[in-house]
């Protein structure tokens, strides 16, 4: 008999909005990226690519690992700007989950988005998205998003999401890593791995300056988290910064982890999770990359 080849939706709506700058119209986002159907698949399979990193990477990493069936739908991005336009946004959702409804049967859904998003109306469109993904597919259908480290994340996207794979560094280099990542991770749940996802809300806003990977305390974190994956403790962990422009009123530091092979029970609710603040007290983030010396 030949192999079900497993069909995969792919879609996006990337901005990370800053509420002082002016409104992201759509004239911004066709301007600026704009994508349906096959055009989407073809671009992603180019040597270079028009699209973000993550979902080339996605596409290119799912066609390298076994038969499957890409249904592309919409993916529309525009750099950073002011809040998306609340009917233009509201109009790629019904896209998208017309895309969905349409396909018929599907056996994942990847979402590449950046996170901070805000529309005029909607204080988190990033999550209205992706509740509008998982109702329409269900809750059997893995659903995989991958999102920039600036994402303000939310319990709205964590529940509506098997897994948020966030990038880990800070200039970010590392969009084909995670694209990869969660093709890999999407082979696996239909391989039957079932994911479980926590995330912790932590009361730190950390200045920016601090807040770079490759050394002082938040490069520390990250590794620190990424190494218990190493370890094959199953624990995958991601820290997310926040974007503190997104709105005018206070941002809060969010981090999150994904728990990879089975439920997690009440009793070990944040399994294994590290929290920031337990390695590093707030003052490390304050006063600037700890041991850092200037050179040269
Ligand atoms: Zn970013």
């Amino acid at each position: 008999m030949p192999e079900h080849k497993k069909r995969v939706a792919l879609c996006g709506v990337i901005l990370e909005s800053n509420a002082f700058s002016p409104i992201a119209t759509e004239a911004d986002f066709r301007e600026a990226l704009y994508v349906t159907g096959a055009e989407m698949v073809r671009e992603a399979r180019q040597p270079v690519s028009i699209l973000p990193r993550e979902m080339a990477a996605f596409v290119q990493a799912m066609d390298a690992t076994g038969a499957w069936q890409p249904v592309p739908l919409l993916l529309t991005g525009c750099p950073p700007w002011g809040p998306i336009e609340g009917d233009f946004f509201r109009a790629c959702v019904a896209d998208i989950v017309a895309g969905l409804v349409a396909a018929g049967p599907l056996d994942g859904v990847y979402i590449a988005n950046h996170g901070a998003m805000v529309a005029t109306d909607n204080g988190d469109p990033d999550g209205t998205l992706m509740a509008a993904i998982r109702d329409a597919v269900g809750g059997d259908v893995a659903v995989i998003a991958t999102l920039d480290l600036h994402a303000n994340l939310s319990q709205t996207m964590v529940g509506a999401t098997d897994a948020i794979i966030g990038y880990q560094t800070n200039p970010h280099v590392d969009q084909v890593q995670r694209g990869e990542e969660a093709a890999m991770l999407m082979r696996r749940m239909f391989a039957g791995m079932a994911p479980a996802q926590h995330m912790i809300r932590l009361p730190l806003v950390p200045p920016s300056t601090t807040l770079l990977t490759a050394a002082g305390p938040y490069g520390e974190l990250i590794d620190y988290g990424q190494r218990r994956e190493r370890n094959r403790l199953g624990v995958w962990q991601f820290c997310f910064l926040g974007y503190r422009q997104e709105r005018p009123v206070g941002r809060r530091h969010r981090a999150r982890g994904c728990r990879q092979g089975r439920p997690v029970g009440e009793r070990d609710r944040h399994p294994g999770l590290v929290q920031p603040h337990r390695l590093h007290p707030r003052h490390d983030f304050h006063r600037g990359r700890r041991g850092h010396r200037r050179e040269g």
